[in-house]
Formats: C-alpha cells, structure tokens, sequence
C-alpha cells in the first residue's frame, strides 16, 4: 500500500480553531437549514468505535449510529483497508462496460446473508434511489408478465421511503406533501399499525386486523389491476419510531399481497443488516416474507454512500429477457461501493455482530423499560434489537404528546449532547404525530457502553433529584 500523503485536509482535521476561508461559520451546510445565529455544530475530528471527537477534543457516545446508519461503529480497519485497496486499484469502473470483482463478491455474500428469494442484487447509491430503484423493478416485473396496468405503490401513514421526488410520493408525511405534493403523482396510502396510541375503540390486535383490512378495501377500491405494490417498513424507521407491527397484521399484509396479485416491498434501508437482531427483518416474521428488499445504511455503515435492491432470480430474470431493467444512474455497482459493501457484511457476520445486536437490544430494553416506569413523560419503548424509539409525551396516562412547538425530541437531543450522548431525532409530520427519539447505536456495543448509552439517557435520575446525572431532565421537559 502506498504512503498517505497529507494535504490541507488533512491539516486541519486536528485543528481547533481551523481557518474558515471565505466560508461563514456554519457553511456550507447549516446554512440550508439553521436560522441565521443559531451556534455553529461542533466539527468533527475523528472517530472511532461508538465514540466520536470534535476539534476541541470533546469526546461524543454516538447513540444513533449517526442517522441510525453506522452500523459497525467508525474507523473500522477491514473497511478502510477495502476502500484503499479498490480506489488504488480503480476506484471507478463503468458498469457499462466492466464488470467488478468487488461488485460480483458483493452481491454473492449478500444474496448468501439474504437467503433464498433474494438471489438478485442491484447496487445503487444509497435508500430513496435504491426504493426508487425497487418500484422501478417492481413495475418492469409486471409488465414482463403483461401485467402493464398494475402501477400505483400503496404505503404506509406514518411512513419513510425517502426524500426524492418518486421516493417520497410514497412516504407518509403529510408536512412534506402540503409543501411538494403538487410536483409528485400522489400515491395511496393506508393507516400505520401503531401499537402505542391507538384510536378509540381498539386494542393492539383489532387495530392490526383493522390496518390490514383498510389494505385490502384500499387494493379494492383502488381496483386490484391498478395496484402494483405495497412498500413497507417492517420495523419502523424514524417515521413511526421502530414501529414493531404486531404479527396478525404481517401475516395479513402478505395474504392480501397474494390474493391481488401485489408484489410487496420491504424497505430495509434502516433496520436491515443485522440491526433488529436478525439480518432481515422478515426473518422475525416468518410468514411475511417480501418479493423485494431495499437495504442502506447498514450495508454501506456510513462509510460510503450505498443501497441495495435484493430481488428473485426467476423475476428479474423476466425482466432481462424482456430488454432488460431501464433503469441506471452513473454511479450504480460501483466499486468503491461495492468493497465498502462486501467489507462491512464480513465484519457484520464473521464478528457476530447480529447476535451482538439482538443482546444488547436486550440489555438496552431492560434499562429503557425501567427508565419508563419511573419517567412521567417516556410513554413508551418500542423496537427490536438496537433499533429502538422512546416516545416522549406530555401526559403519560392519556398519551397526550407534547404541544408541537415543545419540540420535545430536539429538547432532549441537545441537552444529551451537551454531556456528550447523541441521540437521533428529526421529525415526521412536523410532530403531529408524536414526538421520539431513536436509540440506535453502533451494533459493536459492548456491556459496559451500552450501560453507559442508558446511564446517559437516564440522567434525569430519580424523581427526587437523587441522582447525580441530572442534565436530560427526563422528569420535567419543559
Ligand atoms: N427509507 C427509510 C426507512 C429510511 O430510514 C431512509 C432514511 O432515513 C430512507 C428510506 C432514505 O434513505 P436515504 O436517506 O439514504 O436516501
């Protein structure tokens, strides 16, 4: 391997007061989405492990693995070692042209992980292009089959599928549809099964029969022919906050995609890979498995930008024989990806990593359960494995959420970061819906450091102030 050479960059990554050129503080990013004079983010130095440093040499336990993406922790020596090894070798190859060692071994181990069904493995560059990709497939698949009327996605109120154009056409976000809803071809959509504030009248398994019977009076009314797909989070991503559907309903979700002929679509682009336990996560729903599985974050861990469309050999196979998928951008299969990849499923399978997910998921759970039995205002804990959610409300008997202009999650995010714990939090529907945050981190926690995440998350202490951490203040938000 060649000798780094430093440059600027490299320069200033140490630097704690780093010159800001003709840039303002904040720039370029912050800029799009921060008020004018709200403080500068800290700027990274380093990470490594669960544990990240900004320049003034204040440490940071990330809880979220980022935007619940960075899977095996940062500086992992096997990836960074791939990502040199493939950029010195060629760090682009047109798949038009040339096919990949690492694109073909790539998707190999995947296609292994995955199991029979998933035999197909389309690289793109990360989760609203691969879900773009997948429904792009699904419709080539029936029209290969002559089924050319079938076109409408159906999906899920609370939802995330992405925040591209055709992506987002099938997120439930009612905020993000008032603002782009006029440049998108609207898509049905069909209530979640939330299992935490459910209307009136019903329990967790009539409102999961109830979800799946709007599924099916929705294919109906909207007239089976028309209805190509159904794309769902199986455990919920940030929109519902790790929603874990209750088992009735996955099993009707697939039935219902039988009867009418509708391909379901699994979008894993956050929970799979490992993170709720299992490496997909229909393999906690045995009898709900989907015909096309989209994966993100944890197959690329942060540390190049990847996602992944998994699909069966015989139907793609339709699809080549009749032209071919018409669908490709510059970066799709490549290569730098692809080692990335291939780097991080061997970390996340030959280290254990999964088994490691579904035990500290348990350990977590147990301190957050206990957490909420003595905080009035986490009202729930959902999840599986480190995909995980804690719902903050204003009223726990009544569920009531906080007034959206609380902005209950930001409250709690920062005060966590002031002692160094990121929690991830943004929110769907403006916070109409309810207010979480996710606790997700790295899936390489060991014992002690996910105590430390759930003493971190603790802080409020007892209800009399006994505890010495005091500063999340989870007994009095406001
Ligand atoms: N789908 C889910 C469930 C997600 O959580 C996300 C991102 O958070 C996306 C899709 C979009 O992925 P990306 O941000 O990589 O485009």
């Amino acid at each position: 391997m060649t000798q780094l050479r430093r440059n600027t960059l490299a320069d200033e990554l140490d630097d704690p007061a780093p010159a800001l050129g003709t840039l303002e503080r904040g720039e370029p990013v912050q800029v799009f989405a921060v008020r004018p004079g709200t403080p500068a983010r800290p700027r990274i130095a380093r990470a490594e492990g669960i544990y990240m440093w900004d320049t003034t040499g204040r440490r940071y336990v990330d809880a979220g693995s980022g935007p619940v993406a960075c899977n095996i922790g940062y500086g992992n020596r096997r990836v960074l070692d791939a990502l040199q090894v493939q950029a010195e070798a060629a760090a682009f190859a047109n798949p038009g042209t040339f096919e990949s060692a690492a694109n073909r071994r790539f998707a190999e181990r995947l296609a292994e992980a995955a199991g029979p069904g998933y035999e197909r493995v389309f690289v793109v560059s990360g989760g609203s292009e691969a879900n773009e990709a997948a429904m792009k497939l699904a419709r080539q698949m029936a029209v290969a089959r002559g089924e050319a009327s079938r076109w409408k996605v159906v999906s899920r109120q609370p939802s995330y599928h992405g925040g591209t154009l055709g992506a987002l056409s099938v997120t439930g976000d009612p905020a993000a549809h008032d603002l782009f809803g006029p440049m998108m071809r609207p898509m049905p959509k069909v209530p979640a099964p939330i299992t935490y504030r459910i209307p009136e009248g019903f329990d967790q398994q009539s409102w999961a029969e109830h979800c799946a019977d709007v599924l099916e009076r929705t294919v109906l009314d909207e007239g089976p022919e028309t209805v190509l797909a159904f794309i769902q989070e199986p455990v919920g991503g940030l929109a519902t906050g790790a929603l874990v559907p209750h088992a009735a309903y996955m099993r009707r979700v697939r039935e219902i995609c039988d009867r009418y002929g509708v391909l379901l679509i699994h979008d894993e682009v956050m929970s799979g890979g490992g993170r709720t336990g299992v490496f997909l996560s229909h393999e906690h729903w045995p009898d709900c498995r989907p015909d096309l599985v989209v994966v993100a974050k944890g197959a690329g861990a942060g540390y190049f930008p990847l996602g992944v469309v998994l699909a069966p050999r015989d139907r793609v196979a339709e699809v080549a024989g009749g032209g071919g998928f018409m669908h490709g951008h510059t970066a799709f299969g490549n290569p730098l990806a692809c080692a990335v990849g291939l780097a991080v499923l061997d970390e996340t399978l030959d280290g254990g990593l999964i088994a490691n997910a579904a035990s500290q998921g348990a350990r977590l759970r147990a301190r957050l359960d206990a957490l909420a039995e003595r905080s009035p205002i986490v009202g729930d804990v959902r999840g599986k494995g480190l995909l995980m959610a804690i719902e903050l409300v204003a009223d726990k008997d009544t569920k009531t959420p906080f007034a959206p202009s609380v902005m209950a999650p930001a409250v709690l995010a920062s005060a966590a970061i002031e002692q160094g714990l990121i929690l991830y939090q943004r929110r769907t529907n403006a916070g109409r819906d309810g207010d979480w945050v996710m606790v997700a981190p790295p899936l390489i926690v060991t014992d002690a450091e996910t105590d430390l995440i759930a003493d971190g998350i603790e802080i409020g202490g007892s209800r009399d102030g006994a505890s010495p951490r005091k500063s999340l203040n989870l007994w009095a938000i406001d």
